[in-house]
């Protein structure tokens, strides 16, 4: 394998290229895109959000608050990469409360598309805000402009991965299922986090596409309940069969989680899990025929909605040992505490690592049959085989 010439050796990637193929890696898709909009809009403490979508999130997505907005010193190096105002030091990481933390999201969306405008007030600066202009590298091009704005603030991403001819093609191409898969996991935020979070936040959701109206997609009123925004997204109907679930189970650490903790492996501390939510009665009939609404959150964090995780399945598998045909509605948040499980696995921390699984996925299949019916003992020794 000799002889073969290359006239240059390895060489560094610019830092411009590397920004994007990073970028890449937080915003993987549009779903994404809206994701980290609403979260941030969510840590601003914001109790009215409103998306809007153009052409499907093609021509742009905009995401409207009333939250803290900016304040002037942060508009320097708001889009900048891992500048945040919510996170100062690694240790942190195991106790974050907010969504974000890693200053990621604004500077990759400016690196995927052509650029962000921002306008933004805070309570002392409304009802006159200022409007930001940022170019696809994150810097600050103007800060001139004023317009009129209630405190809080609007994020417009114009043509996301328009940078990216390949991406931007395929977007093109799928973004039926895109802008579906957009819509679902803004229904996963509706669901839990604007029932929790800042004691209630109204999210509405509209779509407007070429020359033609607005459409709603979506609108939650802001209550406190989880079963208020399951009706505002499906209707009352959805309810019906629906019950609450509510579960608490102790997790055994595992050897490994110890080892790695450094911990001695005399006792084997356990870790309390309670999962509340709403969950389909075990009734035949009383399921879906698909797994279309099953949404699972960690500490009010939705994780890979749509996607099948080890939990979802462990729900799945116990709700068919009683009604076999059928999946269950479900809407679960595992309450834990925040060493238990690890956010920062994945760019988009959409996929939640959780500390001794396999024990958290026997505890909950014990917890949530037991829950079912009274046949715990049956299905017991059928489960822990
Ligand atoms: P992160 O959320 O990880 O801090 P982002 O890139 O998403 O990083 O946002 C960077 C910073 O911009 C945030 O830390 C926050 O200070 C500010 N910010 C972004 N969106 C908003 C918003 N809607 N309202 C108020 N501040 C915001
Ligand atoms: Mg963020």
């Amino acid at each position: 394998m000799s002889g073969v010439e290359r006239d240059s050796g390895i060489r560094a990637i610019d830092a411009h290229t590397v920004h994007r193929i990073t970028s890449g890696q937080v915003v993987i898709d549009l779903q994404s895109a809206v994701k980290e909009l609403v979260e941030n809009s969510l840590d601003a403490g914001s109790t009215a959000i409103e998306v809007r979508f153009q052409n499907y999130g093609l021509k742009s997505i905009e995401v409207i608050d009333n939250g803290s907005g900016i304040a002037p010193r942060d508009y320097e190096g708001i889009a900048l990469k891992h500048y945040t105002s919510k996170l100062s030091s690694f240790e942190d990481v195991s106790r974050i409360v907010t969504f974000g933390f890693r200053g990621e999201a604004l500077s990759s969306l400016c690196a995927l598309s052509d650029g962000l405008t921002i306008a933004t007030a805070t309570a002392s600066e409304a009802p006159m805000g200022t409007v930001l202009e940022i170019d696809g590298n994150g810097r600050l091009k103007s800060q001139k402009a004023k317009v009129a704005r209630q405190r809080g603030t609007t994020v417009t991403v114009t043509n996301l991965f328009r940078p990216l001819p390949v991406r931007r093609k395929e977007l093109e191409r799928n973004i039926k299922r895109e802008y579906q898969k957009a819509l679902t996991i803004l229904h996963a935020y509706a669901l839990v986090p604007c029932s929790k979070e800042n004691k209630g936040v109204r999210l509405t959701v509209t779509n407007q596409i070429e020359n033609g109206r607005k459409v709603a997609q979506l609108k939650t009123d802001g209550t406190l309940s989880l079963r208020a925004s399951a009706i505002a997204l499906w209707g009352t109907r959805a309810l019906d069969n629906v019950t609450d679930l509510d579960l608490s189970f102790e997790v055994e650490t595992e050897k490994s989680v110890l080892r790695r903790l450094n911990q001695g492996s005399a006792d084997s501390p356990t870790t309390s899990v309670r999962v509340q939510g709403l969950v389909s009665k075990f009734v035949i009939g009383a399921g879906r025929t698909t797994n279309d609404r099953q949404y699972f959150f960690v500490n009010g964090r939705p994780f890979n909605a749509g996607k099948a995780s080890i939990v979802q399945k462990a729900v799945n598998e116990v709700y068919r040992t009683f009604n076999v045909n059928q999946a269950p509605f479900v809407i679960a948040d595992f309450v834990l505490p925040t060493h238990a499980c690890d956010i920062n696995v994945s760019p988009d921390k959409r996929t939640i690592f959780l500390h001794s699984e396999n024990n958290f996925v026997l505890a909950l299949k014990v917890g949530y049959a037991s829950d079912l019916v009274d046949l715990f003992n049956v299905f017991f020794s059928s489960i822990t085989t």
